[in-house]
């Protein structure tokens, strides 16, 4: 898919290097990135290579793209227990307008000590 950014878009610049980011998998389609106001340690964002606002300016085709590469944070992290959390809309709580993923781990008791 070509690539289209949104200049005012904080995340466009992210993925273009504008901002400086935690990167942590990117590839031809996505880019996945620590959050930089963390729920817990771990928690990253995943976000398509092109400005989309929300899950409904994202074709079909394309969705099934995201969970492999949350599955894949998530097995890096080593944490079994975690969250996947989509805000579509402001009164949904979606503060930045580009489609994202968060992924957020919920260690146990253990993996916190570990
Ligand atoms: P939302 O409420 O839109 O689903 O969540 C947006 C997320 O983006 C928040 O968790 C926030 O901490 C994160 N965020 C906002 N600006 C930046 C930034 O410049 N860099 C990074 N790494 N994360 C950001
Ligand atoms: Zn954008």
């Amino acid at each position: 898919m070509e690539a289209k950014f949104l200049d005012s878009c904080i995340f466009c610049k992210i993925i273009r290097g504008d901002i400086p980011s935690f990167k942590l998998i990117e590839t031809e389609l996505l880019y996945s990135f620590l959050d930089i106001n963390p729920l817990s340690y771990g928690h990253c964002l995943i976000i398509p290579k092109y400005h989309a606002e929300k899950l409904d300016d994202v074709p079909d085709e394309y969705l099934h793209n995201f969970l492999p590469v949350a599955k894949k944070l998530v097995k890096a992290l080593g944490c079994s227990d975690y969250n996947i959390l989509q805000n579509n809309g402001k009164v949904a709580h979606q503060i930045v307008p580009h489609l994202h993923f968060h992924v957020i781990p919920k260690p146990s008791a253990s993996e916190q000590e570990g």
